[in-house]
Formats: structure tokens, C-alpha cells, sequence
């Protein structure tokens, strides 16, 4: 298995996956690139459509190398946000173009360029040491910068329904704000929608004894619900955070108090909380207020994602030591910033998130530098070394997994 034509350069098949032009829903022939490289390797590859009403069908991809635990997934995906304007590009955004340094193009950053380093750090692996001690596997998805409801999600159900166990997953987001290394993401935190209604009587303003405004009814129950302390923070969580996001009344006239008012709310919450716990406190917050105002305002609420953390542990531990062996920087560990497909990966298995530098994503001029390309595809590398060295260590925590 030392055949050098199975290796791959992570900085020219990352610029290759560029020149794919697969915006969502798009699949613009990365996965297909992506299936043939693999497949070269020895992945079996398992391309997984899904479709539903009302959403746009979307191509996705889980290639598996072993058929043995433990088993490490690498989770990500190959669609990309539109580009804009072209011509605001210092070069075309599908030129694929590495130039002093730089991989240029829509993707080079979040996250075509973790892909490419992965797949090369799965190919040297694969030539030094065969596939004895477990599997590795791709999880990608072409639709994580869309609606996500034709990707991951579905891919996991597939996994469950054919019995395919994933051990530990990477995520190959880029969790770096400005230097490779800085930022390993063990968790995320929750969020939650809630929009909260004044109702009352319309009536014309010189007469307010016929009407009931809801507008100073909206006031107090936001004025309460901003007073709210949530939490100080905890082990590996900033502090919950409730924002008043909108208030809206939409009166056009200056002589009528208007019949309702409203206003919306979002909650970033750590692990104090649940989405559920939290609107409760809002509900009962709200319920005094009104009660005291002798009001009617209610609560309406949308949960878009449980908070969750991956403890620190040997697999969290063998990715920061790994960071740190190739980069000369200790990672921290956090929990900050948006949500990922790593919230539905954690209801399979421990899950983190470790990719290139975000700083350019989703903006004109995306890019990443090549060194950081290549420090990557050694920092996976080192990984997945480290991960089989200790397979066994590996397999039988996934035992001890309810
Ligand atoms: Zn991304």
C-alpha cells in the first residue's frame, strides 16, 4: 500500500474543489472530484440524494475506508454561499487560483480546503499503514449552507438505518478567527426565537379611557425581560445572552392607540439551560407582568438548537495536542460563534471542530493562505496517527457509550 500515486497535494486538490461551481444546492462536480479521489484510495463511496417537497434535491456523499471501530468521521461540506458581484473579485471565485502564497476562491476557507487536507492526510495514512486498525470515513454534505434538510441530517438517519456506527467525528469548519491554531470548538450554544404579542383595544388617543394600549403593556414585559440575568457563564460557556431583536407596532396615524404590539426576542443559552427552560422563564416573567397590568400578552417560541458541549477528553485532547505538536500554539477550547452540523453530529458521537482560518468566508476575495493549508492537512494527519495508534483506547470508550 506505498504507492505514491494514491497521495494528494491538499493545495492543488483544494484549488481543483474550487473550480467546482457548487453553490447550494449545486453539486457542480465537487462531489464527484471528491468520490474519485476517494474511491482511488480504497473508500467505499455512498452518494446519498435526498429530496423532499418544497426543498431542492441535494446530492451528498459518505465514503467509508474499514470496516472495523474505532471509527473516525471527518464531517463537512462541499456547497458554498454565492459569490456576489464577480466583478468585485480580485480573481474569479471558480479560478481555483494559488498565487505568493494564497489559495484564492469561494470555498478555499469554509471549507474545501479542510476537505482537501483531510482527504491528503487520509491518503498518507493509507499508504504508510493500510486500513488495519478501524475505518475512516467522509461525511459531506452539499447542503449545509442551505436550508440543511437534504444533508447531514438525513445522512445520519441513513447511518443509523444501515448500521453504520461513527465513533468520533471532526467537523472542518473554520473555527480559526484569525490564526491557525487559535481555536479548537467543542460545543456551541444554544438558541431560541420567541416573539412576544401586546394585545389591546384600539381606540382614538384623545379618548385613551375607551381604548387599552399594548405598547407600554410591551414595554414592561420587555423592560423585564431585558432586567433578566440568565447565568454567570459556566466551565466552557460565555454568558446566555437575550436580545431584544425587533419591536414593532406599525402605526402609521399619530391620533390612534393601535390594538397590538409586538416584539421579538432571541436567546443564545449555554448548558444552565434548555431551550424548553427558558421559555418557561420567559412565559412566567411575561404572565407576571401582564397579570400585575391586568394585560394580555403572550409568548410564541421556536427552539433552533440545543446548547451542547463534547467534554474534554482523550479524543478533544488528541486534536489540541495535535494543534499544538504542528502549529507551536495551544488551541482554546470553545464554544463561541454560530451553529454547524456538528449539532446533529453530537447526537451520534463526540464532535468537534477544527478547520482553516474563518476570517474570509462567505465574503468576496475568500482565501486562504497555502502554508495554513498544508499545516492542516499535518495537524489531521497527526490525528488520525494518534487515533489509530490508540485504537483500542478509542474503540472501548466507544463501548462504554450508552
Ligand atoms: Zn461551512
Amino acid at each position: 500500500m506505498t504507492d505514491t500515486s494514491t497521495s494528494i497535494d491538499p493545495v492543488a486538490f483544494a484549488a481543483e474543489l474550487i473550480r467546482c461551481p457548487s453553490v447550494t444546492p449545486a453539486e457542480g462536480g465537487a462531489l464527484d472530484l471528491l468520490e474519485t479521489r476517494l474511491a482511488a484510495l480504497g473508500f467505499t463511496c455512498h452518494r446519498l440524494p435526498f429530496e423532499e417537497p418544497g426543498e431542492d434535491r441535494v446530492d451528498n456523499l459518505y465514503a467509508r475506508i474499514g470496516t472495523t471501530a474505532p471509527h473516525l468521521c471527518f464531517a463537512g461540506h462541499t456547497d458554498v454561499v454565492p459569490t456576489g458581484n464577480t466583478r468585485d473579485w480580485q480573481v474569479g471565485p471558480f479560478e481555483g487560483k494559488v498565487e505568493d502564497g494564497v489559495l484564492w476562491g469561494r470555498g478555499a476557507s469554509d471549507m474545501k480546503g479542510s476537505i482537501a487536507s483531510f482527504a491528503a492526510a487520509a491518503a498518507d495514512h493509507i499508504a504508510a499503514n493500510g486500513t488495519g486498525a478501524g475505518s475512516i470515513s467522509f461525511l459531506i454534505t452539499g447542503d449545509e449552507e442551505g436550508p440543511a434538510v437534504n444533508g447531514t441530517i438525513k445522512m445520519l438517519d441513513w447511518l443509523e438505518r444501515h448500521d453504520e456506527q461513527i465513533d468520533h467525528c471532526i467537523v472542518g469548519e473554520p473555527s480559526n478567527p484569525h490564526e491557525l491554531g487559535e481555536m479548537i470548538k467543542i460545543g456551541r450554544r444554544g438558541s431560541v426565537n420567541m416573539v412576544i404579542t401586546a394585545q389591546g383595544k384600539q381606540g382614538h388617543v384623545a379618548y385613551p379611557h375607551l381604548a387599552d394600549n399594548p405598547v407600554p403593556h410591551l414595554v414592561a414585559a420587555l423592560a423585564a425581560l431585558d432586567a433578566l440575568v440568565l447565568d454567570q457563564g459556566t466551565e466552557h460557556f460565555q454568558p446566555s445572552n437575550l436580545e431584544i431583536t425587533t419591536v414593532d407596532v406599525a402605526n402609521e396615524a399619530t391620533n390612534v392607540i393601535p390594538a397590538t404590539a409586538r416584539a421579538r426576542i432571541n436567546i443564545r443559552f449555554n448548558d444552565t439551560h434548555t431551550g424548553a427552560s427558558l421559555i418557561e422563564l420567559v412565559e412566567k416573567t411575561i404572565a407576571n407582568i401582564a397579570a400585575a397590568r391586568s394585560a394580555t400578552i403572550s409568548v410564541s417560541a421556536k427552539i433552533s438548537g440545543e446548547s451542547f458541549v463534547t467534554q474534554p477528553g482523550q479524543f478533544v485532547e488528541l486534536v489540541a495536542k495535535s494543534v499544538e505538536t504542528v502549529v507551536g500554539r495551544r488551541p482554546e477550547l470553545s464554544t463561541t460563534g454560530g451553529t454547524s452540523d456538528a449539532r446533529f453530529i453530537k447526537n451520534h458521537c463526540p464532535v468537534l471542530e477544527f478547520g482553516l482560518v474563518g476570517e474570509t468566508m462567505h465574503k468576496v476575495d475568500e482565501r486562504v493562505s497555502v502554508q495554513d493549508v498544508e499545516m492542516l492537512a499535518s495537524v489531521y494527519a497527526t490525528v488520525i496517527e494518534g487515533y489509530f495508534a490508540k485504537a483500542s483506547d478509542f474503540a472501548a470508550e466507544r463501548q462504554g457509550r450508552p
